[in-house]
């Protein structure tokens, strides 16, 4: 198969708000590499930090950039070095392109290496015809599982790894935030056994789109109602066990901690804003665990959501928009409302 030479790309150009379709020249591999045709991509809130050009992207992405992470695709391209993958073989990857000289990653602890880049971030990304990705990071896609999920499997990820920070069987989980990621592990939460799953936001949307994708998920708008009255509802006796905070709201934080119990553990996705006060004498005396958590487990989170997807794990109503790339501005305008889920843009 003859490749061409330049592709389409969603790229910052330029230090300002926005981004660009531009033709960039189609990357070139190395021998531990691949290249990838890229079929599907989410749009993740990562991209809308960069199209709105905020204080971390300037600080963080340099100038061109090709954006996006979240993608599915084909292998057109294998380097010579590489074996156990195939041309033509469906694939989605890591994003985080780590290093193998840390003392994390020489433990087998790669999501947790200080020198990872990310694509689209600090390397060329997803947004594109062709994306080039080191072989270690590519993950094969059953033929079960289609493109648009393979597309956002880089979120599930993030949702199955916060939630299953914790054993989950039998638990009483707490949820902060109801986008498309905690909505995701609200789903993960059900699926991995626990009793009651409460999601919270102060956005109505979030929560109806909460109980499209999870039905058996309970929502509680806290501006509307208290989380004590819901948990004595559900029959809990003291308050929830487990806590995922994906909003970075400290208020959000503030009634979790409030509402756990003794001993209860937390596991942090979410990022505020900025620094941000926290009544710690409280979690002290409350005894609770907190865990930070960033990225995917390379690659056993992998392994389980995959294992879950095919398991019966079934987030695909969390895509409310699927668009060609030629609308990504109806895209991200979505996605910059705050009304939708996962966003996906077909490149084929
Ligand atoms: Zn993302």
């Amino acid at each position: 198969m003859s490749l061409p030479n330049t592709m389409k790309a969603l790229e910052k150009s330029k230090p300002e708000e926005g981004l660009w379709m531009v033709q960039a020249p189609v990357p070139e591999i190395g021998p531990d590499d691949v290249l990838i045709r890229i079929n599907a991509t989410g749009i993740c809130g990562t991209d809308i930090h960069i199209w709105n050009w905020d204080d971390w992207a300037q600080a963080t992405v340099p100038v061109p950039m090709i954006t996006g992470h979240e993608f599915a695709g084909e292998i057109v391209e294998l380097g010579r070095n590489v074996t156990g993958l195939q041309l033509g073989q469906r694939c989605s990857g890591e994003g985080h392109v780590v290093g193998t000289d840390s003392r994390q990653s020489r433990s087998g602890k790669f999501h947790l290496d200080p020198g990872t880049r990310g694509i689209g971030v600090n390397v060329q990304g997803a947004f594109a015809g062709y994306l080039r990705l080191p072989a270690f990071n590519v993950v094969p896609l059953p033929d079960d599982i289609p493109d648009e999920i393979g597309a956002i499997l880089d979120p599930l990820g993030n949702a199955v790894h916060t939630a299953l920070s914790y054993d989950l069987l039998g638990e009483d989980v707490l949820i902060t935030g109801a986008g498309p990621i905690g909505i995701m592990a609200a789903a993960v939460a059900r699926h991995a056994g626990a009793r009651h799953v409460v999601i919270t936001d102060i956005n109505p949307d979030r929560l109806a789109l909460a109980r499209v994708v999870c039905p058996n998920v309970r929502t509680v708008d806290v501006t509307a109602e208290d989380l004590h009255d819901v948990s004595h509802e559900l029959g809990m006796k003291q308050g929830f066990d487990v806590g995922l905070e994906m909003s970075g709201s400290q208020q959000a934080l503030d009634q979790m901690v409030e509402n756990l119990i003794m001993g209860g553990k937390i596991a942090l996705l979410g990022i505020p804003p900025g620094k941000s006060p926290v009544d710690w004498s409280r979690i002290v005396f409350k005894a609770i665990t907190i865990k930070g958590v960033y990225g995917r487990e390379m690659f056993e989170t992998w392994y389980k959501m995959i294992a879950m997807l095919q398991n019966g794990l079934d987030v695909s109503r969390v895509i409310t928009h699927r668009l060609p790339v030629d609308q990504f501005r109806e895209g991200f305008a979505a996605m910059k409302s705050g009304q939708s889920g996962k966003v996906v843009l077909r490149w084929t």
